[in-house]
């Protein structure tokens, strides 16, 4: 008879080994409480530490922590889209694996769940031990992403939040490149909820998000939901074209005068015309190298092991 699961929790793993063993002891607490059969998916990402090792060990003790092995690092991205296309329970949770996001939240987002809600995003009231720095970037880029899209993004939700199963199956139809999970689940619709919480700061180890992925993954936000950089690179583009327009009938005009030129003016618009062009390049390009990734049709992932039982 195939396993009966309710709760699917979703936990991608990468270079964790010192938090591994609270967070086992805290899960084990919160299944315990649980009204219904639970798995936990637990997504190895090519960690190079002993997280692995630590994962299979808990996979042999308690066979409802399953472990997916990736074969190299794939991202944190694609690291829970592994667990939920592996999922089998009628709710799935995803969490981070540091205890950020504490699992006794996962009993108020069960609640509005059976309320009738499909999914509840954990939205963080406050931070605790994150420098002012993520908090503000933080904050500037949600507001700036709401402004340039369409899809309604719940400000302050990370990636903790819980989907209905119907939510899940859809989720998993998307297969594009390059992920931003948190506007994912808003873009699929079903009827969406909130659950206010405070984050805590990470239980050990460091973030895994330096500020290069960050800027990686706004800068993946932006391109999946919005195409206002092609729009204003299309109207900085023609407002420059139309000045060089201008100039070139002003020059025209003054070669018919006296009027001198001041020497190092033609080399000054000639750079700015060329800097322009190079950006406004760039800008397409970024567009146009997702395209590039998405007609390569590579899997988002590859699973080295699957350790589902004993
Ligand atoms: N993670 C991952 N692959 C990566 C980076 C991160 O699976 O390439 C995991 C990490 O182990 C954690 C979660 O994704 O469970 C979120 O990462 P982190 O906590 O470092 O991000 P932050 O909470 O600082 O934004
Ligand atoms: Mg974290």
């Amino acid at each position: 008879m195939a396993e009966d699961i309710t709760y699917s929790f979703v936990i991608p793993v990468y270079n964790e080994e010192t938090g591994l063993p609270e967070l086992f002891s805290r899960m084990e607490t919160t299944l315990e409480k649980l009204d219904g059969n639970a798995e936990i998916l637990l997504i190895d990402d090519g960690s190079k530490d002993k997280s692995y090792e630590i994962l299979s060990a808990q996979n042999k003790k308690d066979s409802r922590f399953k472990v997916i092995k990736f074969s190299r690092n794939f991202g944190h991205q694609n690291a829970v889209t592994a667990g939920m296309d592996l999922s089998k329970g009628k709710a799935v949770i995803i969490m981070d694996a540091d205890l950020q996001d504490p699992p006794e939240v996962v009993f108020d987002l069960i609640t509005q769940w059976k309320s009738g809600f499909d999914v509840i995003h954990a939205v963080r009231q406050s931070r605790v031990g994150e420098s002012w720095f993520k908090l503000f970037t933080a904050n500037a880029f949600y507001r700036f992403l709401e402004k340039i899209t369409e899809t309604k993004i719940v400000r302050n939700a990370g990636d903790f939040r819980l989907m209905d199963r119907k939510v899940v199956d859809a989720f998993c139809r998307l297969r594009e490149q390059h992920r931003f999970i948190r506007g994912l689940s808003c873009w699929v619709g079903f009827k969406q909820s909130c659950v206010l919480y405070e984050r805590q700061a990470r239980y050990a180890g460091e973030t895994k998000y330096p500020l290069k992925k960050m800027v990686k993954l706004a800068v993946n936000a932006i391109t999946s939901f919005s195409d206002w950089p092609l729009q204003l690179a299309f109207k900085i583009g023609m407002f420059v074209s139309c000045l060089s327009f201008i100039t070139a009938l002003s020059l025209i005009f003054l070669s018919f005068t006296d009027i001198m030129l001041v020497p190092g003016w033609a080399s000054i618009m000639v750079f700015m015309g060329f800097l322009n062009g190079m950006m406004m390049m760039g800008l397409i390009g970024i567009y146009v190298g997702r395209i590039f990734e998405q007609t390569k049709s590579r899997p988002l992932y590859i699973v080295e092991e699957f350790k589902e039982g004993n």
